[in-house]
């Protein structure tokens, strides 16, 4: 006779908790409509808005998971290269991206904060951005450190973008935190705590994330080998989110034509295999386990789930390919796929948020630009223009706008009624 190993019964699916239910804030039951739901205030939602390593897919960009908490805050794990358009047409304004933990500094895990910090900056955002992540073993290799090598590879386009006003757009604030401070608080704020702690990666300065709020959890080991201090530090998490490589090295060298010692050898040093997964989730023991940081094959995702429930029988789900989404609350945990628009740029954010003010003024005064163009750009290059009065037809000829006004200021109260926002 068969049977069952993970108990359940017909009707009820086998592996699926009870709680395994929509939470109050959820009002579309199978897909996430981003933009279209108010998240309750003792709710979590967990968004992976990137979710592989290499290579980069049309349905996954590099991993980064965006948690938004019920009292309005929003932490970003990682930023992997293309999670930008993820987390823009997930209906957050760039100019609100902020608080980003970044695991560990392999590109993988933070590439498109070259890609914010101007163009944010240039649309807004004029308060510093702030990023939180490890030190290294020199401090050239920690996050101050790249950070400082990442504004000298943005030099020419950081100075271009001062003709605009910027403000304090370009400062970051880095929260440098020592690799070796196990199970150290690197963020507090608003009722949720940020504690990290180090994990084997082949190189010094690899960290793991636990956030506690409200009584809610949530960890991201960020990349790394199975360890006894994510096991301890990670138990009874609610929402537990390991990286994951299925470990068929054999099929590689198949698919992707790379001899086999090279994906062993990156696994067996660097990673944490799809039975790994399942033996620290049934350590970690958390309301739900989720791999995340693996390349979504649909041949293999049979295997990979094998594998984990070698170790692993509870609630077991995917946080790929992009965007999965997940409500949690105290008593239910509602998995969803976001339904992303293919156009993006129409929300605004609300201003009192980035700019860190309690009011709406009539008008807000801008900074005003630190490098002007004429400082930046030979005249001989401008007087190459073509004359616009060559190509717009005389009777909708406009005089091109050369010089900013002074002052620079924006009718914040008119766009942010207009968008919807309660000013007073
Ligand atoms: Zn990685
Ligand atoms: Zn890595």
């Amino acid at each position: 006779m068969p049977t069952n190993p993970y108990g359940g019964g017909p009707g009820t699916g086998i592996s699926l908790p009870e709680y395994f239910k929509p939470t109050p804030s959820v009002n579309s039951r199978n897909q996430y409509y981003p933009g279209t739901e108010e998240l309750g205030p003792d709710e979590m939602r967990i968004s992976f808005v990137g979710s592989t390593p290499f290579p980069p897919r049309r349905d996954q960009a590099g991993t980064s998971i965006m948690v938004e908490l019920g009292n309005g805050e929003r932490l970003f794990f990682d930023f992997g290269p293309g999670c930008l358009r993820n987390i823009i047409s997930m209906q957050v304004p760039q100019q609100e991206i902020n608080d980003i933990f970044l695991s560990h500094l392999h590109v993988d895990h933070y590439h498109d904060l070259s890609y914010l910090l101007p163009f944010s900056a240039w649309s807004g955002r004029y308060t510093p951005l702030r990023v939180h992540g490890p030190s290294g073993r020199t401090p050239e290799l920690g996050t101050q450190g790249m950070v400082d090598g990442m504004k000298q590879m943005l030099r020419w386009h950081l100075e271009a973008f001062d003709q605009f006003p910027i403000g304090d757009g370009y400062e970051v604030d880095v929260n440098e935190f020592d690799w070796k401070d196990e199970n150290g608080v690197c963020f507090d704020r608003n009722g949720a705590q940020v504690r990290h702690w180090r994990r084997s990666h082949a190189k010094d300065g690899a960290s793991a994330y636990r956030l506690d709020w409200n009584g809610l959890s949530f960890v991201w080991t960020g990349d790394g080998r199975p360890d006894e201090l994510t096991a301890e530090y990670a138990a009874g998490a609610d929402v537990f989110v390991t990286e994951c490589q299925t470990d068929t090295a054999r099929l590689i060298q198949q698919k992707y034509g790379l001899p086999e010692w090279l994906y062993n050898y990156t696994i067996d040093t660097h990673h944490t295999p799809h039975y790994a997964a399942g033996y620290l989730m049934k350590q970690v023991n958390p309301r739900i386990g989720m791999v995340t940081h693996i390349e979504f094959e649909e041949d293999l995702v049979a295997e990979t789930v094998a594998g984990i429930r070698a170790h692993w029988d509870g609630f077991l789900a995917f946080g790929a390919p992009d965007v999965v989404t997940v409500n949690v609350t105290s008593d239910a945990i509602w998995i969803r796929k976001a339904v992303l628009p293919g156009l993006t740029g129409s929300r605004i954010p609300d201003f009192r948020k980035v700019l860190g003010r309690p009011d709406v003024p009539e008008e807000l005064v801008l900074p005003r630009p630190r490098l002007l163009r004429e400082d930046q750009q030979e005249q001989l290059t401008r007087d190459l223009e073509i004359d616009p009065h060559k190509y717009y037809p005389p009777d909708v000829y406009k005089e091109p706008l050369v010089q900013l006004p002074d002052p620079l200021t924006m009718p914040i109260r008119q766009i942010m009624e207009n968008f919807g926002y309660d000013v007073d």
